[in-house]
């Protein structure tokens, strides 16, 4: 059976255009009733990125939000709350979603915000690349996450859509230190893989009404590329907005990791794009709806052997380390570390001492230090090889 994605056409936000728009895509998905139970608690997941107005395009706009929100609360769901985790840890939930407009939409519908200034550690013993996350509570409390994601550019991964915008589900700094333990797109990409394993949305929302081109995901150039997409499958849905610019979804790593994780298909014969006006292959939809000049990176990924090599050479790889005169000897590292067996050892007068063979490069110590004794440390070798 071939995987939907929903292609709506739509050159504007104009909330009664966007209202209707989102009402007939979700509808030609076979209606939000068949993909969520009304007694469930829904959570909403809009691309919160920064505090930044909605024309710059790097955030959900929130028209889109208002009319998911929409859908939602005129079927009867009462318990749908939203929320992301910027990207710069100084920028809390609040202020990112009151910039971009998306909060005075939520307000409007009586949808509250969840808690995503906090978290904690959940295992994750199926990840291949990662086992663990720090997850912000609200995604932890809630049955169905619904991925409202916005189409943009990603300096790491060529593109951002539904798999990437899973990764506001983990708290603050987290994220940055994620980053720094995956460092190269690949890598990156097979972790938001398991993440999105982890997190598993059951419903992905693409804003391509305004896109972004150029040095995204938040420094680039809005561009109208006039759709909204819905889908059951990320990966299908990214690859179709591969698709629509003209790139290879082969060229993608997040699409290439979540297919190979078994997320969903980049296979266009698998994929049914479908219209208001019918289903249409791929080729057809790029032709009609596709930007071939979109500005995007089409060339090759910077494939550094060491730099892959890294993840699996504990010495060349980023690591927590502790400032003995910071350190406080309080024990917290040791506590908040995920590792059974626990790869850093501290309190009763004991100052931190890490045992790096079984440190997972989480850092879930490092945001949980009282002390800000523990920073990321990386080795002049590892820069070197291009540990950026
Ligand atoms: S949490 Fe920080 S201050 Fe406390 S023992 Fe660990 S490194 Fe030292
Ligand atoms: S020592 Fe720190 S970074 Fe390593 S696994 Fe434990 S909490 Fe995570």
């Amino acid at each position: 059976m071939k995987h939907t994605v929903v292609l709506i056409p739509l050159d504007n936000y104009e909330q009664q255009n966007v209202d209707a728009a989102v009402a007939q895509g979700l509808s030609l998905l076979g209606g939000v009733e068949s993909i969520i139970g009304k007694e469930e608690k829904v959570l909403l997941k809009p691309n919160l990125l920064a505090r930044a107005l909605p024309q710059k395009a790097i955030t959900t706009h929130p028209a889109v939000f208002s009319a998911v929100c929409k859908v939602l609360k005129e079927s009867g769901y009462a318990h749908v709350s939203y929320g992301d985790s910027p990207g710069n840890p100084t920028t809390t939930p609040e202020k990112a979603a009151e910039a971009c407009g998306i909060a005075a939409e939520a307000r409007k519908w009586g949808v509250p915000a969840g808690e995503f200034n906090t978290g904690s550690v959940v295992h994750f013993p199926e990840g291949e690349t990662c086992k663990s996350f720090y997850l912000c509570k609200a995604v932890q409390e809630t049955d169905a996450l619904v991925n409202v994601c916005k189409m943009k550019t990603h300096a790491l991964e060529r593109i951002t859509g539904a798999v990437k915008n899973m990764y506001g589900c983990i708290t603050g700094v987290n994220k940055a230190t994620g980053h720094a333990h995956y460092p190269n797109s690949e890598v990156f990409a097979d972790m938001l893989a398991d993440l999105n394993r982890c997190v598993n949305p059951r419903l992905h929302i693409m804003d391509g009404v305004v896109a972004m081109e150029g040095n995204g995901p938040s420094s680039g150039t809005p561009v109208n590329m006039n759709v909204l997409l819905m889908s059951l499958d990320p990966v299908a849905l990214d690859s179709v907005f591969a698709g629509l610019i003209h790139l290879d979804p082969h060229q993608v790593p997040t699409c290439v990791s979540a297919a190979r994780a078994g997320l969903g298909t980049m296979t266009y014969d698998d994929i049914a794009v479908r219209t208001p006006d019918g289903e249409i292959t791929m080729e057809e939809a790029r032709e009609k709806y596709g930007k071939k000049d979109f500005d995007v990176f089409r060339g090759e990924m910077k494939k550094s052997l060491l730099a892959k090599l890294m993840p699996l050479l504990p010495f060349l790889q980023h690591r927590p380390k502790a400032d003995m005169k910071k350190c406080i000897a309080c024990g917290v590292c040791e506590e908040s570390c995920p590792v059974p067996e626990k790869a850093v050892h501290a309190g009763n007068g004991k100052k931190a001492k890490y045992d790096y063979k079984k440190c997972i490069r989480c850092y879930c110590c490092q945001e949980m230090c009282p002390a800000k004794a523990i920073e990321v440390y990386r080795s002049p070798l590892n820069k070197l090889l291009g540990g950026k």
